[in-house]
């Protein structure tokens, strides 16, 4: 169910298929789970700096976000299914979280497109717990934001902190919770609000 590149495995199914086969099975029986969203930058990152490509290895589902990396499969002919957009996957998780009434924590971005999250969340999705939430300018180490977003033992942690930070953040905070979808989502936030 994947194709690698540069070994970085990434989820040969369609947006459908995988909220369908892996990530509402997982959410039903509560499996903590870490998706990470790559583009092509993530790729080249990942070659220079070993650390954050152990990162991102360590997630349990990486998405092929964005076109060069479906050109590149193509290239090694080895075709993937389809795009799929952070942005998109998290307007489909927040529909399901609404249709579900779970809970969810909102990090990052500016302090001001953070609180308009939590607007057009209250909004747009009236069923969805809103547990927490906090904006992108801290102290990544802060163990304070830490053991807010574990005590509000979120379903769903919505992390818009940019590559790199975002996974590094939600890797460290992954032992602290025993479940939970942790999705790093990059400006969606402000792609939301905007
Ligand atoms: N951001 C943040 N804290 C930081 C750096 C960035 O909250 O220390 C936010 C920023 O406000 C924006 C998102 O993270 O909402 C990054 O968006 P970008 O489009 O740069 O994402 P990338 O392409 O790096 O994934």
């Amino acid at each position: 169910h994947d194709v690698s590149i540069m070994d970085i495995k990434f989820i040969n199914m369609t947006k459908q298929e995988l909220l369908d086969q892996i990530l509402i099975p997982r959410i039903e029986r509560e499996e903590k789970t870490f998706i990470v969203t790559a583009n092509p930058e993530f790729v080249m990152h990942a070659r220079e700096n070993k650390q954050f490509k152990e990162t991102i290895q360590s997630a349990d589902i990486i998405v092929p976000d964005g076109i060069g990396i479906i050109k590149a499969a193509k290239i090694k002919k080895q075709p993937l299914k389809e795009r799929i957009a952070g942005y998109e996957l998290m307007l489909d998780l927040l529909k399901y979280a609404n249709m579900n009434g779970l809970a969810c924590y909102f990090l990052g971005a500016s302090k001001l497109v953070n609180e308009k999250v939590i607007n057009v969340i209250k909004s747009k999705y009236p069923q969805i717990n809103i547990v927490g939430h906090h904006h992108g300018f801290f102290d990544l180490h802060d163990p304070k934001i830490k053991e807010e977003v574990a005590e509000a033992k979120p379903g769903f942690v919505f992390v818009a902190l940019g590559m790199m930070k975002q996974e590094q953040w939600i890797s460290e905070q992954l032992p602290r919770h025993k479940k939970g979808v942790f999705i790093g989502i990059g400006g969606s936030f402000d792609t939301l609000t905007g």
